[in-house]
């Protein structure tokens, strides 16, 4: 076990799985689904905070559309069981290189587990804006993607608050889902001739000023509050994060190469999902923000069928050299 691990205080179980997935959402069990048929000894370790936990219905995956999303990861978990998966709730606050081609994992809990590889599906954070209401109302009548909510609320009166990079790019999308779509200029600057031509042709009206709340009646959205205080009536309000922080402490840790996106640093992966930490993996939303429910469970996928290959063959070439198994 190295210094870092060691330092803080742990038991240290005898445990070594081939696997260890951190992050029990859609990319982790997936991963763990194929890792589990391909008789490797995986485990789950799972903080249990899913990025659409606080929407009641899962949208856009084929065969389970309109799922909850609890439901769905339920069911996951249960199909990984019978392959002998294990799953255990908790958060792994670090790993280190244990010297013999693996990883000592540490668990929030004090416990040490060890681990030959590992994928890291820790997903990511959406820190919301902090105008009155959103964080409320997230995932209800607060929206933020109209391909996994949009058809739902179609044709109702829809708000879009203005992100600051690109005012106009959400409210032009959703004028597909709703012909009454108001946009607030909110904190935006003022909107380029082309942006305003855009929007007058998709129909959408513009409203200048700051947005400071939401009014909500009878459990229900139905305006948006300025700064001058007016309202002005609207059913659903779209908005995006301020910032998406990805969940990539144990990957930053381990020194895993990051790369600059339009929505900040995230970490490096290649078309496997393999970082540039030999033997780590990662997949999902922890290496970007636009992976939905069904990308994310094919990265999953994809990274499981990578990590096997790579056990298998390393093991392979081993016995071939004679040399002693990691
Ligand atoms: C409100 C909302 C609604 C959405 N609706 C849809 C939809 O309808 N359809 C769709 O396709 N997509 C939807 N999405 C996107 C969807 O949430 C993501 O595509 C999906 O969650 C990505 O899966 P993931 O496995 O990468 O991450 P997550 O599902 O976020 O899972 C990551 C898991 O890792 C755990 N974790 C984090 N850190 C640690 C740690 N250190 N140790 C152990 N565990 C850890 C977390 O607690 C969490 O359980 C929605 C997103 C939001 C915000």
């Amino acid at each position: 076990m190295s210094t870092n691990v060691r330092s803080t205080e742990m038991t240290q179980t005898d445990e070594r799985y081939d696997v260890m997935v951190v992050g029990g959402g859609a990319a982790g069990l997936s991963a763990a689904l194929i890792l589990g048929r391909s008789r490797r000894r995986t485990l789950v370790v799972d903080a249990g905070e899913p990025r659409n936990a606080p929407a009641a219905h899962m949208h856009g995956v084929l065969s389970r559309d309109g799922m909850s999303p609890a439901a769905y990861l339920e069911a996951g978990r249960r199909e990984i069981a019978e392959y002998g998966v294990e799953w255990r709730a908790g958060k792994v606050t670090g790993a280190t290189p244990d010297g013999r081609d693996g990883f000592t994992v540490a668990l929030a809990d004090g416990t040490a587990v060890g681990a030959r590889r590992l994928v890291v599906t820790t997903g990511l954070v959406d820190e919301l804006p902090g105008i009155d209401g959103v964080a409320e109302r997230w995932g209800r009548d607060v929206l933020h993607c109209p391909y996994c909510h949009g058809w739902e609320v179609r044709d109702r009166a829809f708000g879009v608050i203005a992100h600051p990079g690109m005012p106009a790019h959400q409210a032009l999308m959703l004028s597909n889902w709703s012909k009454d779509v108001t946009l607030f200029l909110h904190t935006a600057d003022e909107l380029s001739a082309h942006d305003a031509a855009l929007l007058d042709a998709a129909g959408v009206t513009v409203v200048a000023g700051e947005v400071v709340g939401l009014v909500v009646e009878d459990d229900r959205l139905t305006g948006v509050r300025l700064a001058d205080d007016r309202v002005v009536a609207r059913e659903v309000v779209f908005v995006g994060a301020d910032r998406l922080v990805p969940g990539d402490s144990v990957l930053r840790q381990l020194g895993a190469a990051l790369r600059e996106t339009p929505f900040g640093e995230f970490v490096a992966v290649d078309e496997t999902g393999r970082t540039s930490v030999p033997g780590v993996w990662a997949a999902g939303n922890v290496t970007g923000p636009q992976e939905q429910v069904v990308n994310a469970v094919g990265l999953g996928y994809r990274a499981g069928v990578a990590v096997n290959n790579e056990l298998l063959l390393g093991d392979l070439e081993d016995a071939v050299a004679g040399r002693p198994r990691g």
